[in-house]
């Protein structure tokens, strides 16, 4: 055995999206309505200090801004290159090391490889047992626990309850309590956030991004919200000078989102989305409850890659997810303006014409019952 490579590295891949270019490209999630006015606004009078200098190394004036606007106190707030970079210190805070990370499954695709590349080791739990037993995600001893809210690829949001419950099971745990991290990426479409609890309960950090409600998915920045103790600890993991000059200051103005772009942008979503779950219902498709800006559609089982493909092939891309734990096979679709969505539609019919049974899944009330939502 050689030193390097590293053995647990071995099954470690780089994340390969598919990135040809397409017409129409629903893969990601990010804002189809562009980016925030104000941020373009800072970059077309950004000065030479902007590139020049060192941003403030812990993003403080991003900190201050997030506390005008959502009511947090700037010590219980923390910023990264993305909420990824967050979610990576987080893992590095929680252990040196081989330690257990659980999580309802399917979640968010990042979480595997933070696992791995932070040398813990991978506890998936299947949704439906997590829903029936929140516990579940503490057998076992674990070091860290990451619950995706709404969730990251089925759209769905879990109820406070369960994650209340959840909260306690763990602070029940005292010293030997893990890191619950609650990852509210998409918090903005679901309208439910526990940003403002969080600086009060222990082992917590809830995470926010600018990626997606924001427009800012270009320039990285993340935000998480927790009690001091956690917060310290995952900036010292994290290192300084994460969110770059340009990043801080574009970030700054759209948090205090002066014209309240993001507001008009999340309600047009809104609409959208429920246009597009009826426009798929009509079509006698069954896609799942989302309280995101996407929606995940189930499809029959080994069809989900050809399914993107012949998508693909009418100009739109979407993201495959196939074989998945607990949901099978089907597409995640992000949700645009409504032009958007009557092309995606359009591609839709013509792909279904060719390839009609595809379309004809089993029991999707059995994939939804999984996830909880049905
Ligand atoms: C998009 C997304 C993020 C955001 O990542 P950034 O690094 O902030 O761009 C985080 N979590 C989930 C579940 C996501 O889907």
């Amino acid at each position: 055995m050689s030193r390097f490579p590293r053995d647990d590295y071995r099954t470690l891949g780089r994340y390969v999206p598919d990135r040809r270019p397409v017409e129409v490209d629903l893969t990601d999630n990010t804002n189809l309505w562009g980016t925030h006015p104000a941020a373009l606004r800072v970059i077309r009078e950004a000065g030479e200090e902007t590139l020049s200098r060192y941003p403030d190394p812990y993003a403080g004036p991003v900190k201050q801004a997030l506390s005008r606007r959502f009511g947090v106190p700037v010590e219980n707030v923390c910023t990264g290159c993305g909420s990824d970079d967050i979610l990576d210190a987080a893992f590095r805070a929680a252990s040196s090391g081989s330690g257990r990370v659980r999580y309802p499954a399917p979640t968010f695709t990042m979480i595997p490889p933070f696992t791995s590349m932070n040398g813990h080791l991978d506890g998936a739990v299947p949704w439906s047992r997590a829903l029936a037993d929140p516990e579940a995600l503490l057998d076992g001893d674990p070091v860290l626990i990451y619950v995706c809210r709404p969730n990251n690829p089925t759209g769905h949001l879990v109820p406070r309850p369960w994650l209340e419950g959840l909260i306690g099971a763990v602070a029940k745990r005292g010293d030997e309590a893990p890191l619950l991290l609650v990852d509210e990426a998409y918090a903005e479409f679901s309208g439910d956030s526990l940003v403002l609890d969080a600086p009060r309960l222990r082992r917590v950090l809830v995470l926010r991004t600018l990626s997606k409600a924001f427009g800012l998915a270009g320039m990285r920045v993340g935000w998480a919200v927790g009690p001091t103790e956690v917060v310290d600890e995952v900036e010292k993991a994290r290192g300084p000078y994460k969110v770059g000059r340009l990043a801080q200051s574009m970030a700054v103005a759209a948090i205090d989102d002066p014209e309240g772009w993001v507001r008009g942008v999340v309600a047009d979503c809104l609409e959208s989305r429920s246009r597009l779950l009826s426009a798929l219902e009509e079509r006698g498709l069954v896609p799942f409850p989302t309280a995101a800006n996407f929606v995940f559609l189930p499809l029959e089982e080994g069809t989900a890659s050809a399914t993107a493909l012949a998508l693909r092939e009418q100009g739109v891309a979407v993201r495959p997810f196939g074989g998945t734990t607990e949901i099978g096979d089907g597409v995640r679709v992000t949700v645009g303006p409504w032009p958007i969505m009557e092309r995606f539609l359009n591609a839709l019919d013509r792909v279904r014409e060719a390839a009609p049974n595809a379309w004809a899944v089993p029991d999707p009330a059995l994939r939804l019952k999984a996830v909880g939502i049905a």
